[in-house]
């Protein structure tokens, strides 16, 4: 391959505890997340942040570590101009893409799982109250015309100890992209204890 090679713009540098290097390119997203170990961090440096521009002939005994940063948007060919891709992965993100809400009706949960990450103050939290659905439910009507699709990821606490405010919801998020015709989707993530048949046919009908 002839092609020349420069690191990305958008990369992101910094070490964790053991001084491995970790790379995040902005414009790849959390895929591009890598790891340097501590013990080829010099030779990393030397290969790759040394010159602007790098041949590739220099890094053929490294060709699956360049195939790997290629592959995650670390490494990109010299003669792509990113402001460009940025504006285009921009635009895709705020005019043409799916909208994603992930929606807590409830703090609350039946389960006190070790390794959770909620408080005892998360848990606390109430359902969500009909004002805050009505607020969610009007900033879903102005940005819903910016977008092709509306998926929702129901969240908690644990969704399914608030099936009514699920069921609300979900009818007026179809409705709204029944007018406009878009894709709606949703999906859930539930220690599934109180999903008995009804429960599921009840999320089965709202497209959960
Ligand atoms: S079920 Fe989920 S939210 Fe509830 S305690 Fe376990 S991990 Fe936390």
């Amino acid at each position: 391959m002839d092609t020349k090679l420069k690191m990305s713009k958008y990369n992101f540098f910094t070490s964790d505890k053991e001084g491995n290097l970790i790379i995040y390119n902005f414009l790849s997203g959390i895929t591009s997340l890598t790891k340097v170990l501590k013990s080829d961090v010099e030779k990393f440096k030397q290969l790759f942040l040394a010159n602007n521009e790098i041949e590739d002939e220099s890094c053929v005994e490294h060709t699956e570590a360049v195939n790997y940063l290629i592959k995650s948007g670390i490494l990109i060919a010299s003669d792509i101009n990113e402001n460009v891709l940025y504006d285009s992965v921009q635009y895709n993100q705020v005019y043409d893409s799916k909208l994603v809400l992930t929606i807590l009706p409830t703090g609350k949960c039946n389960f006190r799982c070790p390794y959770c990450f909620e408080t005892p103050q998360s848990f606390c939290r109430d359902e969500m109250t009909i004002d805050s659905q009505n607020a969610l439910l009007k900033y879903l009507q102005k940005a819903i015309p910016n977008h092709r699709a509306l998926h929702i990821s129901w969240f908690g606490g644990e969704p399914l100890l608030s099936p009514d405010v699920i069921k609300r919801l979900s009818d007026k998020f179809i409705r709204i992209c029944s007018v406009r015709h878009l894709p709606y989707s949703a999906d859930i993530i539930t220690n599934g204890y109180l999903l008995d048949a009804d429960m599921f046919d009840m999320l089965y009908k709202l497209n959960v």
